[in-house]
């Protein structure tokens, strides 16, 4: 099994969160990313598209527009909308797909008609008065998202909330080893492996991820990679979704269940009450979840209680210094 990876991973990002002027009206969005944060785990590698494909700074603004066939959705100039830029973004995501091979997750600045994730502006080209859908997706973002499917991604501005962070930075170092595991070489082996380490962290996010991920890897045989595929897709869509503290009530549970024997009556006593004071809203998870895990190390030489040791769930990411 292949180590997980260490800070810092490699990310794209939307060029203007770097305090790089490149917008179209020659500033930055430096103030609109927690980049001090996120700057301990990852090292940027900063891509502006609208300035990739020749458009220059300043340049006049673009928007989404909805044809009238009413499915087509294209970046027009905003004051002359002869000038159609879908298609040269779409071909410069392309072209930064394959160069970006080795990114291990993606932070897109908000609202953008190029770079923007979810609920992009989209105006009705035919009746310019109507009030604007908050419905679309960046020219650039769509394309380079339909090319790297699995690929962990979030806007700038919801990264400000702790836990939308927390779960980026998770599903990032989950898909960075995935990555390195791929490098490594792919295997029923190596995939059962890597599945025993996440078992644990997808069951606090989503059950049914977790069942099914489950299903999935018992029709393991023979390899494919049509199934690693669809594996990496379950984890990663299962990582995506909000924890709840029943869910994690529900796994630290679980993992108290593997010191049945081993501990000391008063050891397990001692996890089961904090479990129970987490479950009640008296303590923060850091409590129950460190407690569960130092009386686990003083087992580790009984392969169960090893395998519960070594879940992803208890450090999802390393701990910046
Ligand atoms: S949002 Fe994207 S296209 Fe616009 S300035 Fe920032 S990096 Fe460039």
């Amino acid at each position: 099994m292949v180590d997980r990876p260490a800070s810092p991973l490699a990310l794209g990002i939307s060029e203007c969160l770097l305090g790089k002027a490149v917008r179209y009206d020659g500033s930055d969005a430096a103030a609109e990313l927690a980049g001090e944060t996120l700057a301990r785990y990852f090292a940027f590698q900063a891509v502006c598209p609208e300035v990739g494909i020749g458009m220059g700074v300043p340049r006049p603004p673009i928007g989404l527009y909805r044809a009238t066939d009413g499915a087509t959705i294209s970046v027009l100039q905003v004051d002359n909308q002869q000038y159609d830029h879908t298609a040269a973004l779409q071909g410069y995501a392309q072209q930064q797909a394959s160069l970006l091979g080795e990114i291990s997750g993606y932070i897109f600045m908000k609202n953008s008609p190029s770079c923007g994730l979810y609920t992009v502006k989209v105006q009705n080209s035919s009746n310019p008065l109507a009030a604007p859908e908050r419905v679309g997706r960046g020219a650039y973002a769509a394309e380079l998202t339909r090319l790297h499917p699995h690929l962990p991604v979030e806007e700038n501005e919801r990264l400000f909330d702790p836990e939308l962070r927390h779960n980026f930075i998770a599903r990032t170092f989950a898909y960075a080893h995935w990555q390195k595991l791929q490098q490594a070489g792919l295997s029923a082996a190596a995939l059962v492996s890597f599945h025993s380490r996440y078992k644990y962290l997808l069951m606090a996010h989503s059950q049914t991820h977790y069942r099914q991920a489950g299903q999935l890897l018992s029709q393991l045989r023979p390899y494919s990679n049509d199934l690693a595929e669809r594996y990496i897709g379950l984890l990663m869509d299962g990582l995506s979704k909000p924890t709840t503290r029943a869910g994690h009530v529900n796994v630290l549970q679980h993992l108290l269940g593997y010191l049945k024997v081993l501990a000391k009556k008063s050891q397990r006593q001692a996890v089961a009450s904090a479990i129970e004071s987490f479950a009640q809203g008296r303590i923060e998870l850091r409590e129950p979840l460190g407690l569960l895990h130092a009386v686990l190390a003083e087992h580790l030489d009984v392969p169960q209680i090893h395998y519960a040791w070594q879940q992803v769930y208890f450090e999802p990411y390393p701990q910046a210094g």
